[in-house]
């Protein structure tokens, strides 16, 4: 793909920035993405390789303490800009992508780097402020300076059109001025002191783009083209986000590096406690606001989910309705479980438990839901005062970024949630580094090794893991087409790649003709396609690697005495599909019904009991979820009690409760989420005893 060069909107002269980069100039290497701060589209900073700051409106004076008032203040500042400009700023610092600013884009580099700004230049100033057209004025560069050894010049003649400048005597530490104004020495230029670690940066007071003969001025065609340079050399690892139902690639992402997540979990260390200091009440009202934002936004939302997961469109905005009824219960509940807790009460003594934040914690998350797990995680750990460090699986990385953009936006501070771009690479490195506790959603192959490799830092590590969830349906049931369709939709929603999907059936002998006979109709009656067409129900599967893995199960099925009813293979063509699959005369020697599958295929087998039932039920190393369905209550709750598994179903499947805890059993990992359990297992209690 191509290299991008992000260049932040402004809505002065806005095209000159854009059409200083001529066709010749991006070859067909680069491209040009506006960095809007109106449509606010942080993904985009992600997917650039170089950063132009353009001029534009002051920078609001509370970014280096300036005075409210001053002459020639702006009928109006852009905050808006400001914020969305550091992220940008921020980004490419962290990325050690290479910068170029200009006018306002120096100035602001300068406060976010510590400096201060002269408000306006005054009466002095005829050199710079723009009357009608640019003022011309000379400049000379610093010999030896990065800037001249850019231009190859010392002397040149620039054109000017600002009232704002980099003060003097309080440019930020670590900036080094490379050019001055020749007559009333002005900063107009400036590059890092100490280049270590850094990328390229220049940032000017005038405007290279606009320069009268720019084509001939090395204060403007040098620069531009050691910036170009810089992009093409630029050598960060890429993310690649495929379409699953086209197999397009819809973008690249800078990954993080080892250097870019340090720093990231600098920024939440050394800011943690202001966090921790915002009072609860606060907190819920910040994270309710995130679950307005959700709803606002929903349209979006779920067609970046759909066009990165796959998932019909219906089911993605279902998602996002279900991390909002998780909110919910979580916001509305912080107060009661997160709060001190007195346990004794009594003339001169008082014992209460005190729920302090873990402090630091990493998420490493699943994309299957990322919505629902991410906010069984984050939204706790933040109600709860901590500081999160995010990594959204890389099939759903764009929804990762969105999440970030809509909880700031909500008022979590820059500092208390950092989201760390990437694939397994990148969560090994969050591995080494001292987290306060690891959270993690995903495989159980992935948990266990994670458990492993955090266990010598002594610190909490949850696993919420995979399922092979096993239902029964009893001989008692009367709506046997209803409980087909009900228990269908438990196996095949969201094409089956959910933890607490349905992944076995056993029906008993006296309902299973009928049973099967009703299951593989509702399936034929199933809409396949692409997720964004209306009223599909199977689209494609998020990733193409479990292709094979079902083809696998279904030829080791059919090899062991197994009958497939529908489906059966992958649909041919563009897109990861697979046909909804049943087999029936299933065992617990194939594959089917012991590993994971992860997709849209089940396994049904007859029984003539309960106990048989129980005992096929209990014949696994997860313990996840089980379901009865049954006109009988008791019955139900019987067979659920002898199901190690950590949820228990009656009459319904693959459903979650955010007042019950959501957590399993042997492979299928430990902790809770979600419930009290799930509020307070972000928190580590203090006993306190207080006499007196
Ligand atoms: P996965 O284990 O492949 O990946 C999960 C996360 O771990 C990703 O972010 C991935 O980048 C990261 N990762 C991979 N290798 C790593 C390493 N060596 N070090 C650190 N991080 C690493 O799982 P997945 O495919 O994203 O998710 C599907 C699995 O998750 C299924 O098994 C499903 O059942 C399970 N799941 C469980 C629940 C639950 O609540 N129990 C919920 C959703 C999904």
């Amino acid at each position: 793909m191509k290299k991008k060069i992000g260049i932040s909107y402004s809505e002065m002269l806005f095209e000159n920035y854009v059409n200083w980069f001529t066709a010749q100039d991006l070859a067909d290497d680069i491209e040009i993405t506006v960095l809007s701060y109106e449509k606010n589209n942080v993904q985009d900073i992600y997917s650039c390789d170089g950063f132009v700051l353009t001029g534009g409106v002051d920078v609001h004076p509370s970014y280096y303490n300036g005075s409210a008032d001053y002459v020639n203040r702006p009928s109006a500042f852009s905050l808006q800009r400001d914020r969305f400009e550091e992220n940008i700023y921020r980004y490419s610092q962290l990325q050690q992508l290479p910068v170029l600013g200009i006018c306002r884009g120096m100035q602001l580099v300068n406060v976010l780097e510590g400096g201060k700004l002269v408000q306006d230049l005054g009466n002095g100033n005829s050199q710079h402020k723009k009357d009608v057209i640019d003022k011309q004025h000379k400049v000379a560069a610093v010999k030896e300076t990065f800037l001249h050894t850019v231009t190859g010049a010392v002397d040149g003649a620039v054109n000017s059109a600002h009232h704002q400048a980099v003060h003097p005597q309080a440019i930020a530490p670590g900036l080094l001025p490379n050019v001055y104004a020749a007559d009333d020495k002005t900063i107009e230029g400036f590059e890092f002191a100490d280049k270590t670690g850094k990328g390229f940066m220049l940032c000017v007071q005038w405007h290279p783009e606009r320069m009268i003969e720019k084509e001939q001025n090395p204060f403007s065609q040098h620069i531009k083209n050691q910036f170009l340079s810089a992009v093409r050399n630029t050598n960060m690892k890429k993310l690649q986000v495929v379409n699953p139902a086209t197999e397009e690639i819809i973008t690249e992402l800078t990954q993080d590096s080892k250097e870019s997540l340090e720093q990231k979990l600098a920024t939440l260390r050394n800011h943690h406690a202001k966090w921790g200091a915002v009072a609860l009440a606060e907190r819920v009202k910040i994270i309710q606001r995130f679950s307005e934002l959700l709803e606002e936004h929903k349209e979006h939302l779920a067609a970046v989910l759909t066009s990165e997961v796959g998932k019909p469109l219906q089911q993605s905005r279902n998602e996002v309705n279900g991390a909002r009824a998780r909110i919910k219960w979580l916001a509305g509940n912080a107060e009661k479980y997160l709060s001190d807790e007195v346990m004794v009460e009594e003339p001169g003594l008082t014992e209460k438990i005190s729920y302090e934040p873990l402090g630091v914690i990493c998420n490493i998350s699943a994309w299957n839901y990322p919505y629902l797990v991410g906010t069984n995680v984050f939204i706790p750990a933040l109600l709860a005062g901590n500081s999160v460090m995010y990594k959204p699986s890389e099939y759903a990385v764009l929804t990762g970024l969105e999440i970030e953009k809509l909880l700031k936006q909500a008022g979590v501070p820059e500092t208390a949630f950092q989201v760390a771009v990437g694939a397994g690479a990148v969560g090994e490195v969050l591995l080494d580094l001292p987290f306060d506790g690891y959270f993690f959603t995903g495989s159980y192959k992935t948990g266990k090794y994670i458990y492993e490799r955090v266990a010598p830092k002594m610190v909490p590590c949850q696993c919420e893991l995979g399922g092979k969830d096993p239902l029964y349906v009893a001989d008692d049931i009367e709506d046997i087409k209803g409980v087909a369709a009900a228990t269908a939709d438990g196996a095949f929603y969201n094409n089956g790649q959910s933890c607490c999907s349905v992944e076995r059936i056993y029906v008993h002998e006296k309902v299973y003709d009928s049973y099967v006979d009703e299951f593989v109709k509702e399936v034929a009656s199933w809409k396949k396609g692409l997720p964004t067409e209306s009223g599909v129900y199977i689209g494609p599967l998020t990733r193409k690697e479990q292709l094979n893995v079902l083809d696998n199960q279904i030829n080791d099925a059919v090899g062991k005495g197994g009958k497939v009813l529908a489906g059966g293979k992958q649909i041919p063509g563009k897109g990861y599909y697979f046909e909804p699959t049943v087999v029936v005369n299933a065992s617990h020697d194939m594959l089917l019904m012991k590993d994971e599958s992860f997709g849209p295929v089940i396994g049904i087998m007859k029984v003539n009991s309960d106990e048989e039932a129980v005992k096929l039920m209990q014949d696994t190393e997860y313990g996840l979820t089980a379901s009865v369905y049954t006109a009988s209550r008791n019955r139900a709750e019987t067979i659920l009690g002898k199901v190690d598994s950590g949820t228990g179903y009656w009459n319904c499947c693959d459903c979650v409760s955010a007042a019950l805890p959501w957590s399993g059993r042997k492979h299928s990992g430990f902790g809770s989420t979600l419930s009290h359990a799930g509020l307070r297992g972000f928190t580590r209690p203090k006993a306190y005893h207080l006499r007196g």
